[in-house]
């Protein structure tokens, strides 16, 4: 596993290949990460893996500094695995030529679900990917469907651009049935055994929107009973269409997207 510092070992490396699967993360190394890893050894020749805390996709700065870093123990972790070629750490100034606004824009239809609630994350998000794809030019990219519309976006976004394939890949739970993050553990384990009875809690709500004739009502009670039931903030509880992000009535084909705060950590998952 080579261990690349900056742009010009990484395009000294990359040279000789060419068929890449990169598996762009913010570190704090996890099972979901290690799955996005397996499935490129599967189908690439080399693996490739980043590792940067991209700070222009967090619209809050207090997030940004209490996100767990450790590379050290990710770097372990990747080592452990034989299926990392490379792991890729480049600074700020390897990655960004200066300070500014992502100069990327949503389309209106887009500033849906995170986008409302964290305003200019996905402009950050799409900027750092852009870079990182130009930079590393993959022909497949590995990301995660726990951050569903973040992979929606990112697809849409590159595959137009370059001709590099984002696969998505199926998210991965902890023993509770929570979605695992990075986050995860800035909780306190009652906050994780908290978390899955409101992942059970969602099922639920997910199986009670089949052929109901007001889902949004339906969803608006919900959230009111959430809230309360276990005194948490939720930011969304949408049905959407899993093609199109879409507002649907039917629950097949369909996604329960949700966001809340446990403890001022923010989570969000799909269902
Ligand atoms: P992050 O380091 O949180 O930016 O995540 C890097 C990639 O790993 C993204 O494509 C995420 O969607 C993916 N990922 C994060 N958590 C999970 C999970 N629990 N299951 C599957 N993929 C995940």
């Amino acid at each position: 596993m080579k261990i690349l510092l900056n742009n010009t070992s990484l395009f000294k490396s990359l040279r000789p290949f060419n068929d890449l699967g990169f598996i762009p993360t913010m570190g704090g190394i996890h099972k979901g990460h290690l799955s996005l890893i397996n499935k490129s050894k599967k189908l690439c020749k080399k693996t490739i893996v980043s590792i940067f805390l991209n700070p222009k996709q967090f619209n809050n700065k207090k997030d940004l500094k209490s996100y767990p870093r450790n590379i050290k123990k990710d770097l372990k972790i990747l080592k452990k695995t034989k299926k990392v070629d490379f792991v890729y750490l480049p600074k700020f100034k390897d990655v960004y030529k200066d300070k500014k606004k992502s100069r990327i824009t949503l389309n209106n239809k887009d500033k849906i679900l995170c986008a409302k609630f964290r305003k200019g994350h996905f402009e950050g998000v799409l900027d750092v990917m852009n870079i990182l794809t130009k930079i590393i030019n993959p022909n497949k990219i590995f990301m995660g469907e726990k951050d569903f519309q973040q992979l929606y976006l990112v697809k849409n976004f590159l595959e137009k651009k370059y001709p590099t394939k984002i696969i998505a890949c199926k998210t991965i739970r902890d023993k509770n049935k929570i979605a695992l993050s990075s986050r995860n553990i800035l909780l306190k384990e009652s906050d994780l055994h908290k978390a899955g009875n409101i992942y059970k809690k969602l099922v639920n709500i997910k199986k009670g929107t089949n052929n109901k004739k007001n889902i949004s009502n339906f969803l608006i009670e919900q959230k009111k009973q959430l809230e309360i039931n276990y005194k948490i903030k939720i930011d969304y509880l949408e049905l959407r269409n899993k093609k199109n992000l879409k507002y649907t009535k039917k629950s097949n084909n369909s996604r329960l997207f949700v966001a809340y705060y446990l403890n001022k950590v923010r989570l969000i998952d799909n269902i």
